[in-house]
């Protein structure tokens, strides 16, 4: 048997952490479920002391997860966030606190102000405090990708000595190169003493395009836990994408000594799922997961491919959960049915929000005649979308063409329920209907992106629009929209972003 190599999925946290890509706890539990359906061994559910927010998060999810998996809660190396996470851990079968410090030079004295030896001190006082509360312990060695080798190896001494049980080497800026990252974990493998006992742990970020790579020379070199997000969301230029490694450990168990206990088959939904609700579109040619991973366009590899499948292609696509969409539904479809394939997409709902769902369901069976998973997504977080707005869209219409001036009249309802009528135009249908919405909103803002993806194929798909809005304040909000009337999403679309960015405000 090969070595396991634990999961470690940080999209709750970590993920989060992308600009635009915030969840709320709702968001969050449909992930969780996801997690558990992926069967990952440890969910980092978030950072309690953060906000509000995440503690709830993570105290929610503790109680979903049960035995399942490890759950973990993200602190730095101070008490009061110690135990502000083990509070929100209060319900976790197995709970682990992650707690940890900067340990390069640069962020010992240009961040932390603190001497190499007060930061070892502060390091083993986390462990220590963590250890009250919970047995698993997990340390990260922040930006231990630019520390010293001795430093690192003296700081993780300590902490392993302390009673950590996981340590977690972070490449956090993403600088390393694989060899010399691997070269580092070796490092700790044969100068830290009991090291065997405890796992080690790597989590890379992606900004020279080498996350994957890092963690594969992590566990080259002894390393038994990935951090990684669906996706590769995460800061900046994001984090190790779990769908790549666990491929690529699969791909190569034997030659690595490894294997993980990931159902593969997920992937595919596991990563519409995470995009859907982020608001984050994953690139055509991502590996693994991508539209374009298995689509082979050239005549002497489509010849090849036709002929044995493994000339061009390495993975099955079955194998990662993709393929054509299954058509699932029709208007014939009764409401036990539509109940089924939601548990079977990982969504439990009260039976009132089903009645609803249903209702909305039927109405896009009406126009659609043929409904596939992907729509019963949209459709299911679009009602969510609408559940918790400030402002809801009544009505919108258009007239726009060559040679008219695109001309839109926009209904919408304001919290404080009265309908508001207003008219406005623009360039373009979509610059009108803006216009129009920031008219009865009145919030300042800047419009960075808008994109259009129809969610499946067909001329009557529908189409799910995704706007990214800059407040004033420099925060970034996105918003999606799904309907059959791409104005109708892309108004939608909008409201969501403005409902996102007042309701923070407020
Ligand atoms: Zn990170």
């Amino acid at each position: 048997m090969t070595r396991k190599i634990d999961i470690f999925d940080t999209t709750l946290r970590d993920g989060e952490q992308s600009p635009g890509a915030s969840m709320n706890t709702e968001e969050k539990l449909v992930i969780a479920r996801e997690m558990l359906r992926l069967n990952v061994d440890v969910i980092e559910a978030g950072f309690p002391i953060s906000s509000p927010g995440d503690f709830e998060s993570v105290r929610k999810i503790s109680e979903l997860v049960g035995y399942d998996a490890v759950v973990c809660a993200l602190t730095r190396a101070i008490e009061k966030d110690i135990v502000v996470a083990a509070d929100a851990l209060q319900f976790a079968k197995r709970p682990r606190i992650h707690t940890g410090i900067g340990v390069s030079e640069s962020h010992m004295r240009d961040k932390l102000r603190l001497t190499p030896d007060q930061t070892v001190e502060r390091a083993v006082e986390a462990v220590t405090c963590a250890k009250k509360y919970v047995d698993d312990v997990q340390f990260y060695a922040e930006d231990a990708g630019r520390s010293d080798y001795a430093f690192l190896a003296r700081i993780i001494q300590a902490v392993v000595d302390a009673g950590a049980t996981v340590v977690n080497i972070p490449d956090t800026t993403g600088y390393s190169l694989p060899e010399e990252f691997g070269r580092r974990i070796k490092h700790l493998v044969d100068n830290v003493n009991g090291i065997e006992g405890v796992t080690i742990a790597v989590h890379c970020h992606n900004d020279l395009g080498m996350a994957t790579a890092l963690a594969m020379a992590g566990v080259a070199n002894g390393a038994r836990q990935i951090e990684c997000t669906i996706n590769g969301l995460g800061e900046r230029a994001g984090n190790t994408a779990m769908e790549e490694v666990v491929m690529a450990i699969k791909m190569h168990e034997a030659e690595l000594d490894a294997h993980t206990d990931i159902n593969t088959r997920e992937f595919v939904k596991a990563s519409r799922l995470v995009s859907s609700i982020t608001g984050m579109n994953v690139q055509a040619n991502k590996a693994i997961v991508g539209a374009n991973a298995f689509a082979h366009s050239s005549g002497i590899h489509q010849d090849g491919v036709l002929k044995k499948r493994d000339t061009y292609e390495i993975i099955d696509p079955a194998d990662v959960g993709a393929g054509a969409s299954q058509i699932v539904l029709t208007a014939r479809s009764g409401h036990a049915a539509l109940k089924h394939r939601l548990e079977e997409l990982g969504y439990e709902f009260e039976p009132e929000k089903l009645d609803e769902l249903y209702e909305a369901f039927l109405n896009l069976a009406d126009k659609k005649k043929e409904v596939y998973d992907e729509d019963l997504e949209s459709l299911v977080n679009e009602r969510d979308r609408e559940a918790d707005a400030l402002y809801t869209l009544e009505g919108v219409q258009i007239s726009c063409g060559f040679p008219l001036t695109p001309t839109a009249t926009l209904t919408v309802r304001n919290p404080e329920g009265q309908s508001i009528t207003v008219c406005d135009w623009g360039t373009g249908p979509v610059d009108a209907v803006y216009k129009a919405v920031n008219q009865v909103i009145g919030t300042e803002n800047d419009l960075m992106e808008y994109s259009v993806q129809s969610v499946t194929r067909g001329i009557d798909a529908l189409g799910e629009v995704t706007v990214r809005v800059k407040a004033a304040s420099g925060e970034i909000y996105t918003g999606r929209g799904a309907d059959g009337d791409i104005i109708v999403s892309s108004t939608k679309a909008y409201l969501n972003a403005l409902n996102r960015l007042i309701s923070d405000r407020r």
